[in-house]
């Protein structure tokens, strides 16, 4: 009994210390442009039915305009966009489409909010999770499917499979942990992931081994957990 006591108390600084010294990367946008942007790399293309993108940010823009959060386009079309509405809202939109799936919930602003959509095409079921907290879930193109062969953009908005940015829809703020699941992951996980707890990362996004391209502005930054 002693010895395994002693196992014990041995392991757990151990354990603490791994937990604490986990390092990720983070982008921080310090101004408004037209040409601040990371690219980040998926591992499969975003062929999707179903989807769970997760992302921690924090913006002191939120009711002066609208923010991009979140941009992935094809050569055709916003296939998958996330903006901050200049209301404060939170949307979801697919495919170009003018309707969005949009929620309202407490404003973004300086201190760090994990956000997670999820959205499955089979039922058109599509929720957002603020902080592990569960939105109404609303019904949004079901059917769909998200299309591949786009780019993934943070920071801006594209307009073209190029570019064309435009400086009144960039994103000024801090965004880290980007993870996106093709599957809608449950209440339980992202409540796990939005405490910080390290499990692990999407498996079309996974923001522990992303590669990033980014322009001259955009800062990556290294940030312990
Ligand atoms: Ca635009
Ligand atoms: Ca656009």
């Amino acid at each position: 009994m002693g010895f395994l006591c002693v196992l014990f108390l041995a392991a757990v600084p151990t354990a603490l210390a791994d937990t604490l010294s986990d390092t990720i990367k983070t982008l921080v946008f310090p101004s408004e442009t037209n040409s601040d942007y990371v690219e980040l790399t998926p591992l499969k293309p975003l062929n999707l039915r179903a989807f769970s993108l997760c992302m921690r940010v924090a913006t002191e823009l939120t009711g002066q305009r609208e923010i991009i959060l979140f941009a992935y386009r094809t050569p055709h079309a916003d296939e998958l966009n996330l903006w901050c509405e200049r209301d404060g809202r939170l949307s979801l939109y697919l495919s170009s489409s003018s309707e969005a799936a949009s929620f309202s919930v407490p404003q973004l602003g300086a201190l760090e909010t994990h956000l997670c959509f999820t959205w499955n095409s089979s039922t058109g079921a599509t929720a957002l999770f603020m902080n592990g907290k569960k939105s109404l879930t609303k019904i949004y193109k079901q059917g769909h499917t998200v299309r591949p062969d786009g780019k993934v953009v943070i920071g801006q908005d594209l307009d073209s499979y190029l570019g064309e940015y435009e400086a009144k829809q960039s994103f000024v703020g801090e965004i880290s942990d980007v993870n996106l699941w093709d599957s809608v992951l449950s209440d339980s996980t992202i409540k796990y992931l939005s405490s910080g707890i390290r499990i692990s990362g999407g498996n079309v996004l996974d923001w522990g081994s992303i590669e990033f391209k980014s322009s001259f502005g955009a800062k990556i930054l290294n940030r312990e957990l």
